[in-house]
């Protein structure tokens, strides 16, 4: 196409709403445009470039048995309520009713319909195994949507829906879908990590993120420097060191801390480590509120505590509850003498303390010589802390590192929670009824986009891998005043687009300079320079995006060069 003829909105300026670089750069470039807060539009190179990425996942779907499908965006809410996740799914299910006042959602996944579909459908052995997948628009109201497409309210998601007849099937399946996995994220051109995960509200088992390294990742990885480990920080769990049975126990005792209520500050003001204090935080939950313990120098992981409670949220309580529940002001709480009879849930760490410290329930006081299940009760001794980087390697002697990741896709294995609940079951040989076993498998494709671009750019703009750049070149005429150029720069684009060359010609009466800097920004692979020299010596430039490198080929050689900067392995 002619770039004059072209909504190719670049702009000199930043747009003050992008944070990240993914989001200043496909904004200035002209790829996308803010419709309302997490919800965007594709301009028409935006689109190519989420085509492209559609079409690679497409292919590896379908290298591994993936049929491709459609389904609803709009889905009934019974299907939620059979599911149990109408309620579940709180405020990020957006939800509508019709003129008969019936309930829907906008589907943020597609388990639901896709169970009850196989549940119709699929009655036998014979038809199993299933692997169904469809591309289309998810929805989720999401608390804080940002940083562009990487956490919209609407985005476009591959899921894949695995239905077999027994476990031994879904690790087949899983594997094909971890392998069909890897293969995108190497075509798109990004440097990533599959990790093991924790599976949240979606329930099931195992399930690997695949993450894509870079610093503004939202999810913290940690890596052994010695062996593959690698996991979410959710989910990394190491055992709590054993009890010291040398320490004796010493008398439990009430001191004053006048104006001490932080870690930090009763630490100082009493002369003790870090993980001497015995940290406590109140939660509520939709069922309770709790108490939950972890050492001083250590951070609590909601996800475990989520999953340790077995609620369906979860929430640090306000100042006016912990107020009530330990009848001291915030920063005093602590699980001795609590005024309010909660259950009181204690990582293995704390409750393998000697001598601890916590707070008194009452303003200004602490007590120290706190010695768990002589001191208090304990309801629930579970890990529910986050492991840090420096910490001990879980499966070998290695040491943890840690790396930021951007989460673009995910698998899961579920087995039967949604086949059982929803009653989608099969006939084996003997006639006997099994409920179906299922795994999920998604992909970010906005995300995707977004995460490449933040790997691949530089201070001019956006370096798109060749497999999912918008257009392959540019041909820019120098000048489009003189004839020569134009025509041999038209020629030139003409027998590239002949050879399968995604090109455009940059035919705008614009400056060389501005011609150059949009190239730069939208970041065509290859970019092809026509100018007084074509016309006198037959000779044209040619500049490689990636690696900055300009060369001069005689007019004959363009294609065969071009094909070899982009395709040549
Ligand atoms: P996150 O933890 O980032 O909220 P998730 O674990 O809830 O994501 P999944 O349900 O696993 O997301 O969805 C599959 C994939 O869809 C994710 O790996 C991610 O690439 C993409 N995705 C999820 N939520 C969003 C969103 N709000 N905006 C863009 N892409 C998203
Ligand atoms: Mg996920």
């Amino acid at each position: 196409m002619k770039v004059s003829e072209m909504l190719i909105p670049t702009l000199r300026e930043t747009p003050a709403e992008a944070e990240i670089v993914s989001h200043k750069l496909l904004l200035r470039a002209g790829y996308i445009r803010k419709t309302a807060s997490g919800i965007y539009t594709y301009l028409p190179l935006g689109i190519r470039v989420i085509k492209k990425i559609m079409n690679i996942i497409r292919e590896e779907m379908d290298r591994q048995g993936g049929q491709e499908m459609l389904m609803p965006i709009i889905q009934p809410a019974e299907l939620w309520h059979e599911s149990g996740r109408w309620d579940v799914y709180g405020p990020e299910l957006m939800r509508l009713k019709d003129r008969h006042n019936r309930d829907f959602c906008l589907g943020p996944t597609h388990e639901e319909v896709i169970t009850t579909l196989v549940r119709s459908e699929i009655n036998s052995y014979k038809q199993l195994p299933q692997l169904l997948y469809h591309i289309g628009n998810k929805y989720r109201d999401e608390r804080r949507p940002r940083f562009g497409l990487m956490r919209g309210r609407e985005f476009i998601m591959k899921d894949l829906y695995s239905f077999d007849r027994d476990e031994e099937g879904l690790d087949k399946s899983y594997q094909k879908m971890y392998q069909a996995y890897t293969n995108v994220f190497n075509r798109c051109g990004v440097t990533f990590r599959p990790v093991e995960a924790d599976s949240g509200a979606i329930g099931g088992s195992t399930t690997h993120e695949f993450m894509v390294l870079a610093d503004s990742g939202e999810a913290t990885i940690l890596y052994c420097d010695s062996c593959d480990y690698a996991a979410n920080v959710e989910k990394v769990s190491v055992p709590a060191a054993g009890l010291d049975p040398t320490f004796e126990k010493l008398e439990l005792q009430e001191v004053a801390t006048p104006g001490a209520h932080t870690v930090e500050q009763v630490t100082e003001y009493l002369n003790v480590d870090q993980h001497q204090i015995i940290k406590t935080l109140i939660y509520k939950t939709d069922k309770e509120i709790v108490a939950a313990l972890v050492r001083g120098d250590r951070e609590l992981n909601e996800i475990k505590l989520y999953n340790a409670l077995n609620c369906l949220t979860l929430d640090l309580a306000n100042a006016k509850t912990v107020e009530k529940v330990s009848g001291a002001p915030v920063g005093y709480a602590g699980p001795v003498n609590l005024k309010e009879d909660i259950r009181i849930i204690v990582d293995p760490e704390v409750a393998g303390m000697v001598n601890g410290v916590t707070g008194a329930n009452k303003g200004d006081a602490h007590f120290i010589n706190v010695n768990p299940e002589r001191d208090f009760k304990i309801d629930l001794i579970e890990d529910i802390r986050m492991v840090a980087a420096g910490e001990k390697c879980p499966s070998c002697e290695g040491v943890l590192q840690e790396a930021r990741g951007i989460e673009v896709g995910q698998i899961f294995k579920l087995g039967d929670k949604y086949s059982k609940q929803l009653k989608a079951n099969y006939l084996d040989e003997g006639g006997k009824e099994n409920p179906i076993i299922m795994g999920c498998y998604g992909i970010g494709v906005g995300r995707t986009m977004a995460a490449t671009v933040e790997q691949n750019h530089d201070d001019n703009g956006i370096i798109w891998p060749v497999s999912i750049a918008p257009y392959h070149a540019v041909v820019v005429p120098i000048s489009t005043k003189d004839e020569n150029q134009v025509k041999l720069a038209d020629n030139i684009y003409g027998k590239l687009l002949e050879n399968n060359i995604e090109t455009v010609i940059d035919d705008r009466k614009e400056r060389p300079g501005v011609k150059f800097k949009d190239a730069d920004l939208i970041g065509y692979p290859v970019r092809i320079v026509v100018g007084k020299k074509a016309v006198e010596e037959s000779m044209v430039e040619i500049h490689n995006r990636n690696t900055g490198e300009t060369i001069n080929v005689s007019t004959e050689e363009v294609i065969s060069t071009v094909q070899k900067l982009l395709f040549a392995k």
